[in-house]
């Protein structure tokens, strides 16, 4: 069921900024949305790499379980999931570390929640600025070197 379900995993190689500064989302369930409206979509799992890389071996497999759980409640939600899901996301998360230990992934998990507490969330909290303020230099690069090749649309 799971397997028709998700139709794509997708890796992103740089963070994801967001109001709050650096998303430290390792990876998620997500629309793909497949036209302008945003009324079609597709499941993605997407994978945040900067992120995920911080995790053990261990805790990556721990990551994709609870991934591939959320999939399965997805599946099971039906047409509006992303914003059935949205709606309980705390418990959403906690039936998908449950599915994935109901599985046999319950050292996996458990490992995913120690980084988390144990390194991940420290470092990103120590070097969350220092990412953030690169992320908005290499922006205002790109934006001056966009300018400089196309200075018949900078203003
Ligand atoms: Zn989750």
């Amino acid at each position: 069921m799971v397997e028709e379900f998700v139709f794509v995993i997708r890796a992103s190689t740089s963070y994801s900024i967001g109001i709050g500064g650096v998303d430290p989302a390792s990876a998620m369930l997500a629309p793909l949305y497949t036209d302008v409206t945003l009324k079609a979509y597709r499941p993605q799992v997407l994978v945040t790499l900067p992120i995920f890389r911080l995790f053990s071996a261990k805790a990556q497999i721990g990551i994709m379980a609870h991934e591939i759980a959320h999939a399965e409640r997805a599946s099971r939600l039906g047409q509006g999931w992303p914003e059935k899901m949205q709606a309980r996301y705390a418990a959403e998360e906690r039936l998908a570390n449950s599915i994935a230990i109901r599985w046999g992934f319950g050292k996996y998990v458990e490992a995913m929640r120690r980084n988390r507490h144990g390194s991940v969330n420290p470092m990103l909290e120590t070097r969350g600025p220092a990412i953030v303020h690169r992320a908005l230099e290499q922006t205002r690069r790109r934006r001056e070197e966009f300018c400089r090749a196309h200075p018949e649309v900078a203003k």
